[in-house]
């Protein structure tokens, strides 16, 4: 089976209700996993891009946070969002299609992500440690 055209058919079909053109298959030991589009305009979140969502789906499926023995095929080169959802479930290996120049032309871009996390541009958020919040470091459990 061409788990990249299983991909394709996903994004097909989250396509039909509005979602972009972008679809991953989560694969292990020759099985599909997971088979998702990208849901962002339908559920209205920014971050239901169809890599990240099948990261989900698998964990899910699967019953583990460990993808370490699946592999993804996805219709685009996964964005840092998606990347940073597939190096947190292990996965060793994506097979990938479209790159992130042929998405940015065709007007879905995330040339502020990899400018961001390639050091060359700066981002417009403020971000403020606070140091003494007690019930914050609770949390950790070791107070
Ligand atoms: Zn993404």
């Amino acid at each position: 089976m061409d788990y990249l055209q299983q991909a394709v058919k996903a994004a097909k079909e989250d396509m039909k209700n509005g979602g972009g053109p972008f679809g991953a298959v989560i694969v292990k030991e020759d099985q599909i996993v997971a088979a998702v589009g990208n849901t962002v305009t339908s559920e209205v979140d920014p971050t239901a891009h169809a890599e990240l969502r099948a990261v989900r789906v698998a964990c899910q499926k699967l019953g583990t946070l460990d993808l370490s023995e699946c592999e993804m095929y996805t219709t685009c080169e996964p964005c840092p969002m998606c990347l940073g959802a597939i190096l947190w479930a292990n996965i060793k290996k994506v097979y990938y299609h479209s790159t992130h120049e042929d998405a940015s032309k065709n007007g879905f871009s995330a040339e502020k992500l990899i400018s961001y996390f390639n050091g060359e541009k700066s981002t417009d958020i403020e971000f403020v440690q606070i140091c003494d919040h007690k019930e914050a470091e609770e949390l950790w459990g070791t107070n």
